[in-house]
């Protein structure tokens, strides 16, 4: 079965990040096989991303069928995907107008950019920006300046300006930062990259009320949260509260690159030349798209979420038990097992170098381990995911 390992030559691919000795050429649901015919059980689906897993047979469908009909008429025009798609995120979200992108971070410049022309319109040209500590919000350079990642201010300084750092979970700390020029606050609901910490039901509801009462917008970044991941279609929802601007990435492509900007009609006053982008509301993704939010609220689904996010909590509960971890923590299934020590990283190389079949896991922290499978995972892959974590776990100790 295993044939000599193939050397690569990927000289010409430019270095961004440290990659392992292997080409990934296949995928079905919860597994990927690599360019020697190892499998890989995936519990990092390209970062939350293939919320349906390697291979989703209604995805392949939608894009062979749209790839035929029509790819791109150019964003000048309407087409029929991108409208279906935005009557789908408005018909099941508090929002009304939706514009579509092609990452996350570009979402996310684009909620900084309509949140400052709000501003600009209303409130006497604010501008500020609060966000929090850890947070994570793209590689640009506004969406940098937006993230709390320690670092990122000098890395390419200098920054964008008009951002501000809070305490997640912290009321005071955004009340101190504010002033007469803040137009939004804007968190995760689940700071994923942060280290899976979800946001408190009694933080998020007060928050909401203070920008209220304070003419400041909320604005949700639900690029990894978002699209059934924490087991409701949308994070917000398991607050009771409406955010006023709310970004999707990741999860709303299934693993093909879309990413979308949702606001309400009263906050939604981009006008011609503000907003645009060539690839925006192309029907080769918005069709895919449908096809996943489609998938997402067929009955019964997001109560599996909860059922399978449940099953992974109580397995990674009994690891830490046994191995006197610091326990586990996230919402749906986009979960952290807390090590108490930094041995993430080398588990993570562990788990991808095991014999014979390999484990894909992240470690966004040294001492935290991330899990973020597809969302219609096995529940007997959830057990052989927490068997080998049990194996790891036992030769590092
Ligand atoms: C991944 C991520 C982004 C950036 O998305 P890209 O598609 O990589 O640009 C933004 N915000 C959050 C919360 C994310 O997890």
């Amino acid at each position: 079965m295993h044939k000599p390992a193939q050397t690569i030559d990927a000289h010409s691919v430019m270095f961004i990040t440290q990659r392992p000795e292997l080409v990934m050429v296949e995928g079905k649901g919860s597994w990927l096989t690599d360019n020697n015919g190892k499998r890989y059980l995936d519990f990092l689906q390209g970062w939350a991303v293939n919320c349906l897993g390697h291979g989703n047979p209604g995805m392949i469908e939608a894009l062979n069928t749209q790839a035929k009909k029509l790819i791109n008429p150019s964003p000048a025009f309407y087409n029929e995907p991108m409208i279906g798609l935005s009557n789908l995120l408005t018909a099941n979200s508090c929002f009304n107008k939706v514009f579509f992108a092609n990452s996350g971070a570009e979402a996310n410049e684009g909620a900084i950019k309509l949140a400052r022309k709000w501003g600009q319109l209303n409130k006497s040209g604010a501008f500020e920006i609060i966000t929090f500590d850890h947070s994570f919000h793209g590689r640009t350079l506004a969406t940098m300046s937006a993230s709390g990642k320690p670092g990122w201010d000098t890395m390419f300084a200098p920054q964008v300006p008009g951002f501000f750092k809070a305490d997640l979970n912290d009321l005071d700390s955004v009340k101190k930062l504010v002033t007469k020029n803040t137009v939004a606050v804007m968190l995760e609901p689940v700071q994923g990259e942060g280290g899976v910490i979800p946001v408190t039901a009694e933080f998020m509801q007060s928050l909401r009320k203070f920008t209220k009462e304070n003419n400041i917008l909320l604005i949700v970044d639900e690029v990894q949260a978002g699209c059934g991941r924490t087991g409701t279609l949308f994070a917000y929802q398991h607050y009771g509260i409406e955010p006023d601007i709310m970004t999707l990435g990741k999860g709303i492509g299934g693993g093909v690159p879309l990413a979308a900007l949702l606001a309400t009609d009263a906050i939604a006053c981009f006008v011609p030349g503000d907003q645009g982008g060539t690839y925006n509301g192309n029907p080769l993704m918005t069709a895919v798209g449908i096809s996943v939010i489609e998938q997402l609220l067929a009955p019964g689904f997001l109560d599996s979420v909860k059922k399978k996010g449940e099953l992974l909590s109580s397995e990674l509960l009994s690891l830490s038990e046994e191995f006197h971890l610091g326990g586990e923590r996230g919402q749906g299934l986009l979960r952290a097992l807390i090590l108490g020590k930094d041995i993430g990283g080398k588990l993570v190389d562990l788990a991808r170098d095991r014999a014979p079949e390999g484990l894909l896991i992240n470690s966004p922290r040294p001492n935290l381990l991330r899990f973020m499978p597809a969302l219609n995972v096995a529940d007997d892959e959830i057990r052989q995911m927490c068997n080998i974590l049990r194996e790891l776990l036992k030769q590092v100790a």
